[in-house]
């Protein structure tokens, strides 16, 4: 076996011992005989699963009791048109901050169901850095707030939680969830696809504060409907049973390793790693202004784009795949989630030290 230290954006890097225990439980989990894959989602086993998951996601979390969590399907991009299907509750505005492309497919999106309003984007269009909060004009009619707090694209991050006043709070955190602690009580809704820091594709996580959900559009899916899925406990229909299963032993995983503190201070760490190195040279260069630099995604350019393919191809031919930057952006992007260890940063920065000294 010869495992890679891989960057890739999502589906991404898991555990090696979360893959190691999922391969030994594979053909017969705890002596059922059967394979998770082939259980009854109705069935104790599964439901076991299934609870312990939600119960070590809401510890992790410190999730408050009035806010149901829910397993889903559609990925974050079925959560652009179900969050105005169920948060618009009548009104027909929501706010944006524009961050990058994540929050613009949000807008894009949005526009099906009511009038988007944005509250600021970067002026000359380039998605560098967050706009200065005293710059964003709140509407006074929105039914929330929507923002990306990690553009996983541009490698742009919102360190801190926005000031909105009584506005709910709506975040898409699929690229950051649990990379360190969130105050959920400042949010009404939290989303993530599972792909990036939690688990296998296939399923998306919703965190919703109960008051704000059961006044849905006419139109909606009942396997869409906030509501409809809390009563159920999410088991309104079959859920992605193995992913679900997957993500519980990445959370076992993640309280094992300290739990949301002891990942934050080894993120912050990783992402230092990488920034301090292209910081200090000048072949390499970050294109995102320091205090909004992301933690999972780092971003960068070399100096001579010509020599792209084959910073590219050394990598892969050295262990680092996963490096290409989004098509829409060009360059280079290292995503650095929680499964990524120390090591594999280091590895990464040994090698572009050693493309600079023999192609740089
Ligand atoms: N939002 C963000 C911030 C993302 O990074 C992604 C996926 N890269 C999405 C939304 C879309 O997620 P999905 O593919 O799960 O629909």
């Amino acid at each position: 076996m010869s495992r890679v230290h891989n960057f890739s954006a999502g589906p991404a890097t898991l555990p090696l011992s979360v893959l190691e225990q999922v391969q030994s439980e594979l053909l017969d989990w705890r002596g059922t005989g059967m394979s998770v894959m082939e259980m009854s989602h109705r069935d104790k086993p599964f439901m076991s699963i299934a609870t312990e998951a939600e119960a070590d996601l809401r510890e992790l979390l410190d999730v408050p009791a009035n806010y149901k969590v829910l397993f889903m399907q559609g990925g974050a991009t079925a959560q652009f048109g179900v969050i105005p299907m169920n948060l618009l509750r009548g009104r027909d505005r929501a706010d944006f901050l524009l961050t990058g492309v994540w929050s613009r497919k949000a807008v894009m999106e949005f526009r099906r169901y009511g009038t988007p309003h944005v509250v600021a984007e970067p002026a000359d269009g380039r998605y560098d850095h967050v706009p200065a909060a005293d710059t964003w004009s709140l509407s006074d009619d929105a039914a929330y707030f929507h923002y990306t707090p990690n553009e996983t694209i541009e490698g742009v991050e919102l360190h801190d939680v926005p000031e909105v006043g009584t506005v709910p709070l709506v975040a898409d955190f699929s690229s950051s969830f649990l990379s360190r602690p969130i105050e959920v009580e400042r949010y009404g809704l939290i989303f993530a696809g599972a792909q990036k820091n939690l688990g296998p594709a296939g399923l998306t996580i919703v965190i919703v504060r109960e008051d704000l959900i059961g006044q849905t559009h006419p139109a909606l899916p009942s396997v869409f409907d906030y509501k409809a899925v809390a009563d159920s406990e999410s088991m309104l229909n079959t859920p992605p049973c193995f992913a679900w299963y997957v993500s519980g032993l990445v959370l076992k995983w993640i309280k094992a390793q300290g739990g949301l503190e002891a990942m934050a201070a080894r993120n912050a760490r990783k992402s230092s790693l990488l920034y301090d190195y292209i910081d200090a040279q000048s072949f390499y260069r970050c294109p995102v202004a320091r205090p909004d630099r992301s933690w999972m995604n780092v971003t960068f350019t070399l100096a001579d784009a010509a020599l792209d393919t084959a910073f590219l191809d050394g990598a892969k031919a050295a262990g680092l795949p996963g490096l290409k930057g989004h098509r829409l952006v060009g360059g280079m992007r290292a995503s650095l989630y929680n499964a990524m260890d120390a090591a594999g940063v280091q590895a990464l920065v040994d090698y572009m030290r050693e493309f600079t000294r023999t192609r740089g």
